[in-house]
């Protein structure tokens, strides 16, 4: 009511000022003044920004320099009309949330913060590529499936598919998602079909639909399949599929910035700690030692280094988490320090394939995925596919290895789908992800030794899909305290710390 009485003041002070205005004297004596609607418009805007300075928490004042610095992107997604990146921003010296990695990761959990608290949370997101040349992201092939043995998993990828499903009504028609609902078809050997069974099972009590197949089965429905050697298919009947990853990043960036998220075109290289002698120690660590995280310095585009003072910070670097991680002693530290983010970069290569021959698999080919691991799925029509495999070479080199796809996938290929024998390798792409070597599973939650500090990381060959659901629980943690949608208490952090590796079978996952 208060609040209420002092906004009323403050408006009939600024009409009283406008009045002086119209008078003739100040800025308001120019032609845009003579125009009725534009002046009230004008004049409008002025008091509907006083009142939305009254009501939003401001930051504290700025310690350094008030200069401000322009932050530049290189590289501009279609369909991002509304806020050109290529302007220059206000870097902000402080911020409520500072998101290190700007992936469908820190991307969702940007765009799910704005969705919810507008403009009660000031989200910074720094990147350090804006081309996302090198991010997982740009080169995902935007598989969506639910047949993992996970519960969290499973439901994650639900959550995906409903919101996919669902794009136009949360990012409108500007940049379609291509969502293209296909089912998936996990393909097993005798040794694996139980396991498979239950998963099943699990995956249709959570609400998604599929059905096992016997391998008389599986031959009489998809006739270009060899079944040899095979005991069981799980098909997906609904919510699978397959979208434009890149169309999802650049709408959970474009909704996140309407919603006031600024993207900062840099990298984040250090920390700035602060002592907190009030803070209670948690254990494992040295008594009465904690250092809090306080800052980040970045290494801005334009070469200049800065530091954005955040309240709470997450990681979402993609394969640059655990380094990330490092820089705040997370790794190398004493106590729980000790316990790195256990982040590697793995390699993944894909290839695009034409089979002109007849009996190539036609519209209603699942995405396949062999037991060796090897996949394929129809890229539109006129007998394109693609197909890919984990490749084994550690190089950091993006090329790809000519002879991979003769020496490894053909001769699966040509086994598990005879008419793709002869197909021709018409473009070829290497990418990497954020691999954990722990248990392969996603770390989603709060660090245990920083109280300032969220993961979002380690989703290995299924982030893009969870990134929605992801993205969620982080602002949920951060918003209201706990997980809401979905319980992704199992993989958190905490779990490196208690040696409790939580570990998914499915083959998608690879
Ligand atoms: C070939 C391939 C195919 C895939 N197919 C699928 C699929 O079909 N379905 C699926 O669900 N998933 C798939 N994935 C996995 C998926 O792509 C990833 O799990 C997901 O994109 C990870 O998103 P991210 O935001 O964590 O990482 P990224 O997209 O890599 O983003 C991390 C970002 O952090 C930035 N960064 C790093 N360090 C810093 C720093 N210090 N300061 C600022 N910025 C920094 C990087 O530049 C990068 O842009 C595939 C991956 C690959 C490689």
């Amino acid at each position: 009511m208060l609040r209420y009485k002092h906004v009323v003041r403050m408006l009939k002070r600024r009409s009283y000022s406008v009045n002086q205005a119209g008078s003739g004297s100040g800025p308001g004596n120019d032609d845009e003044d003579k125009h009725p609607i534009r002046r009230t418009l004008r004049l409008l805007g002025n008091d509907m920004r006083k009142v939305k300075e009254f009501f939003v928490p401001k930051d504290e004042a700025p310690e350094a320099s008030k200069d401000t610095i322009p932050t530049q992107s290189k590289f501009k997604f279609s369909g991002e009309r509304d806020r050109d990146y290529t302007l220059p921003e206000d870097f902000q010296t402080h911020c409520d949330v500072l998101v290190i990695g700007g992936g469908g990761l820190g991307s969702s959990v940007a765009y799910w913060l704005k969705e919810k608290a507008r403009d009660g949370l000031n989200v910074v997101v720094v990147e350090k590529d804006e081309t996302f040349a090198k991010s997982a992201t740009r080169v995902a092939v935007g598989g969506l499936c639910q047949q993992f043995s996970l519960p969290e998993n499973i439901q994650m990828s639900l959550f995906a598919a409903d919101f996919l499903r669902n794009s136009k009504q949360h990012f409108g028609n500007e940049v379609p998602i291509q969502f293209t609902p296909h089912g998936h078809l996990l393909l097993c050997k005798d040794e694996d079909a139980e396991a498979l069974m239950r998963s099943s099972q699990l995956q249709n009590e959570l609400g998604a639909r599929n059905e096992l197949l016997t391998a008389d089965r599986l031959a009489a429905r998809f006739p270009w399949l060899n079944t040899q050697g095979i005991a069981l298919g799980c098909h997906g009947l609904e919510l699978e599929g397959w979208f434009n990853p890149l169309a999802l990043l650049s709408n959970l960036r474009r909704s996140a910035a309407k919603n006031g998220a600024h993207f900062v075109d840099g990298e984040v290289v250090g920390f700035e700690f602060r002592a907190q002698s009030d803070m209670s120690v948690v254990a494992g660590s040295n008594e009465g030692s904690y250092n809090g995280l306080d800052k980040a310095v970045i290494h801005l585009a334009d070469g200049t280094r800065r530091t954005c003072k955040f309240a709470l910070c997450v990681i979402a670097a993609g394969t640059d988490s655990s380094n990330v991680a490092r820089l705040a002693q997370i790794g190398v530290g004493p106590g729980m320090l000790q316990v790195p983010l256990p982040i590697d970069s793995r390699k993944r290569y894909l290839f695009a394939i034409n089979s002109q021959a007849a009996n190539a698999p036609g519209m209603g080919m699942p995405l396949t995925i062999d037991p060796s691991g090897t996949f394929i799925r129809r890229d539109g029509l006129g007998g394109s596919f693609i197909c890919g495999h984990n490749s084994q070479d550690d190089s950091d080199s993006s090329a790809v290895d000519p002879q991979y796809f003769e020496e490894h996938i053909r001769p699966k290929l040509a086994d598990r789908v005879p008419a793709l024998r002869d197909s021709k390798v018409v473009d070829s792409w290497a990418g990497f992800y954020d691999h954990n070597v722990y248990d392969e599973n996603g770390i989603v939650g709060a660090h245990p030794y920083y109280h300032n500090m969220y993961l979002a990381t380690g989703f290995s060959g299924h982030g893009i899909q969870q990134s929605l659901a992801a993205g969620r629980a982080i602002s949920e943690l951060i918003i209201d305290g706990q997980f809401r949608t979905i319980d992704l208490s199992r993989l958190t952090f905490d779990r490196l710390i208690v040696e409790r590796p939580i570990y998914e079978i499915s083959q998608v996952l690879s």
